[in-house]
């Protein structure tokens, strides 16, 4: 067994080009690599496949979660298992009902990576991820979610492989991570008070969703009890450029340090109106899916919001911080309501953003995993391979 695999370890380095994990095996390094170069062959036996692994798993709210439009105390959610070679890799759809149309259903989902299921068996071994991938993505449109689940577990299952975490895989330093943002609910004053002094003594900055008639009121009420920074999200909410950017220039006084979709996403003249006039950074949030989406972006918003449920995991992630560093944009990462299974994917990309807004699993009461933590409002990435998750 563990022949194959440091070979497999070995050669997909080789592929993926990845001379910062590399390197140890070059340098004979741990496990032996030099010697794992010239066992190309497995011992016995047939070479092993890939077989994933479904169920729903409906996430509780520890609050009921209220927004402008609705409330709710339950997520849908479908977790994923990857298994290869004795490793198994976790992954996770989450589909809020409010993003329906594009993260899809229970049902949907499950219907999707049953097509998943029958396919994946082709793929001689989980490195050839961006083979695997284009073909998932290839399967059927949409679907973002349900791909976002096989891309994690997959992910997770080759940092396995290796043995390495994949913010080592990416280069990254995790003692770069920042602090998360971390929502307080809109309420009455008296409940949104007393939910901000139980935040500030955790967190290092808060997050706050605009776009009703109290906004201004709203974060009065937060500033009598703290001076914590605050990040700002519109939600589409506000509907007239002039009136935006003078609530822009008000938060930018009240201590808010971003803003998110001013306006709704369609209306990127007035987005691009208001980014140049505005003293705070911009970012697109609903404005941006996948990809494809960013070039359109640059100059209308100063960044963008990843979020591995809209974007098709992991590999599309990375892809985007890359492209909008080199449009010379602001990256954030964000979430749904998850376990900390897809929070700690996402966490892996943490150490590069400017912003990163990974409450989700804090906010549900039966996590299936340990990951990524929030320990004094910061960050906190295991140094476990892969995702770095273990299963509780
Ligand atoms: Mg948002």
């Amino acid at each position: 067994m563990h022949s194959r695999r440091d070979f497999l370890k070995t050669a997909a380095l080789v592929t993926l080009g990845s001379g910062v994990a590399g390197s140890n095996l070059w340098a004979g390094g741990r496990e032996g690599g030099h010697a794992a170069l010239f066992n190309i062959n497995r011992v016995s036996g047939e070479s092993p496949r890939m077989k994933l692994r479904f169920f729903p798993y409906e996430l509780k709210l520890k609050h009921v979660f209220t927004v402008a439009t609705y409330s709710r105390s339950t997520t849908p959610d479908v977790q994923v298992e990857l298994e290869y070679d004795g490793l198994v890799g976790y992954g996770e759809a989450s589909m809020p009902p409010y993003l329906q149309k594009e993260l899809g259903s229970v049902e949907s989902v499950m219907a999707f990576l049953r097509k998943v299921q029958e396919g994946i068996g082709r793929f001689a071994d989980p490195f050839q991820l961006e083979d695997i991938l284009a073909y998932i993505d290839g399967l059927s449109e949409g679907n973002a979610a349900a791909k976002a689940a096989v891309d994690i577990a997959l992910h997770d299952l080759v940092g396995k492989l290796l043995q390495a975490p994949w913010y080592k895989i990416w280069g990254l330093d995790r003692s770069k991570a920042p602090s998360t943002t971390f929502t307080i609910g809109i309420d009455t004053p008296e409940i949104v008070r007393q939910k901000t002094k139980e935040c500030a003594g955790q967190f290092n900055i808060l997050k706050v969703k605009l776009g009703s008639d109290h906004d201004k009121q709203l974060i009065e009420t937060i500033r009598s009890v703290t001076q914590l920074p605050i990040a700002v999200d519109a939600n589409q909410g506000w509907n007239d450029k002039h009136l935006a950017l003078d609530m822009i220039h008000w938060l930018k006084e009240q201590g808010v340090v971003m803003v998110e979709q001013p306006m709704p996403k369609e209306r990127l003249d007035d987005i691009a109106w208001i980014t140049q006039h505005s003293p705070l950074p911009v970012f697109a949030d609903e404005s941006v899916q996948r990809l494809k989406d960013i070039p359109a972006l640059k100059g209308a918003f100063s960044g963008i919001n990843i979020k591995l449920m809209k974007c098709t995991g992991m590999r599309e992630a990375w892809k985007m911080l890359t492209l909008a560093r080199a449009l010379d944009m602001k990256v954030m990462v964000g979430c749904m309501t998850e376990t900390s299974c897809a929070i700690s994917a996402a966490a892996q990309l943490s150490p590069a953003v400017d912003f990163a807004d990974l409450d989700g699993s804090l906010l549900i009461a039966n996590d299936r995993f340990k990951g990524m933590e929030v320990v004094k409002g910061k960050i906190t990435l295991p140094e476990r391979p892969g995702i770095g998750v273990v299963k509780l």
